[in-house]
């Protein structure tokens, strides 16, 4: 066992890292990430008060702060990575003392070990250093606001590396920092990533024993971490809640023992697959950690009666997204599952458009959605875990993000100098 996971008594933190202020951007894969920086940040002795998120995305965002200072990235979800570098330097009424926003390689996705691998997009990983370039193309903005700028490469689905890479990354932001006391904060931040994972997913699985025992319909997004940010997703799974469907994100399935062997069962039988997080059967390139969560969770649907429809969506101009919308897809709507899509989402929330899709997914689902979970659990596997739970509450807020970093600790950006 390697040495970080041992553990040593800790050491007092030097008495200006409690002062220390680190912004995080709010971005790209810090959206499934946070409570990992949460829990390192939180270890290594920075106040949670002191650590500062930037807001949700917004148009007014990028306008206030990303104005002349765009990259040449054509994706959105990248492209306004500028607003929020811009709100965490300029708009701050204490000054913050570190910038970090980690080069993300891999994730510690929870299909780890039965894909090919779990990398990230490239323009996602390499977009810490795109965004910088718009902040020195005339000035050296991060030495003029005394901001120390931490990207440091990270494989966070390598956790052996991760000690090292950190500390190499933040040694000269964080005053004192060691190699020793590094890895036992990254052991403490892996445990506060998985806390924060496991406590989602046990309340999806409320909702969905809470939908088989009252004979309901949920609804799965199939989305990257980021549209999650009301201001790339728009908060389309939000209008549908509203008409009262839980919603629950692929991302924060359960994944009990139980409950994946009853779902995938008879594929294990039929030796398609090795395990239940295997995909092999539908997306045999599986290197791509986010793309194979929407893979794995179209199949998820697909076998879950309770639920009824699959909401899609996906950002303008993405590369990676476009070749996975004709198989999952295909495999929703072979399962008999409604199948709606938001492609090319942007800066813009077309609310028009959104709110006749809205109306016309809730009419599909008044009028198909009993049937949908009839036909779906005719066809089920015998001895399904859902249906033996005990009574439990009717859902409330299903969305992780009403338990994403603003409330767990950490603190987005408040008072904004304006
Ligand atoms: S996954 Fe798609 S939307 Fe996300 S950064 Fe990559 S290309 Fe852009």
């Amino acid at each position: 066992m390697p040495s970080w996971f041992g553990r040593t008594r800790s050491a007092e933190p030097a008495p200006s890292r409690s002062k220390l202020r680190v912004g995080i951007p709010r971005v790209l894969n810090v959206w499934s990430t946070h409570q990992f920086w949460v829990g390192l940040f939180g270890a290594l002795g920075v106040d949670p008060r002191n650590l500062v998120f930037s807001a949700d995305t917004s148009e007014e965002q990028g306008r206030q702060f990303g104005k002349g200072r765009g990259t040449v990235d054509c994706c959105y979800p990248v492209k306004c990575a500028t607003g929020h570098y811009g709100e965490l330097i300029f708009g701050q009424r204490e000054k913050l003392d570190v910038l970090f926003s980690p080069m993300i390689y891999t994730l510690p996705s929870f299909l780890s070990g039965h894909v090919a691998r779990t990398l990230t997009c490239p323009r996602v990983m390499a977009a810490p250093e795109n965004i910088k370039a718009g902040f020195l193309k005339e000035r050296e903005v991060f030495a003029d606001q005394g901001i120390h700028y931490a990207t440091p490469f990270v494989s966070l689905d390598e956790p052996k590396l991760v000690p090292k890479q950190l500390f190499e990354g933040l040694r000269e932001a964080v005053p004192g920092l060691t190699m020793e006391e590094t890895a036992r904060a990254v052991d403490a931040a892996y445990r506060a990533l998985r806390d924060f994972n496991d406590r989602l997913r046990k309340k999806s699985r409320e909702v969905l024993e809470w939908c088989a025992r009252e004979e309901r319909a949920c609804l799965l997004v199939l989305a990257r971490p980021y549209h999650m940010d009301p201001g790339i997703g728009h908060e389309i799974e939000v209008d549908l809640q509203a008409y009262g469907y839980p919603i629950l994100w692929a991302q924060y399935f359960p994944i009990d023992d139980d409950l994946m062997q009853w779902a995938f069962g008879p594929d294990l039988a039929a030796g398609a697959i090795r395990s239940p997080f295997d995909i092999r059967d539908v997306w045999p390139s599986s290197y791509s950690s986010n793309t194979n969560e929407i893979l794995w969770g179209a199949k998820v649907a697909a076998r879950v009666p309770w639920i009824a429809c699959v909401v899609r969506m996906s950002s303008y101009e993405c590369g990676m997204d476009q070749p996975t919308y004709t198989p999952v897809q295909q495999i929703v709507e072979r399962s008999g599952t409604l199948f709606f899509s938001f492609q090319d989402l942007d800066s813009t929330k077309p609310a028009g458009s959104v709110k006749i899709r809205v109306e016309t997914i809730t009419h599909y689902l008044e009028r198909y959605a009993a049937d949908i979970v009839a036909r779906k659990k005719a066809t089920m596997p015998p001895g399904c875990p859902l249906l033996s739970a005990g009574a439990s509450a009717a859902p409330s807020e299903t969305s992780p993000r009403s338990d994403c970093a603003g409330k767990a600790g950490a603190r987005t950006t408040p008072e904004r100098a304006r």
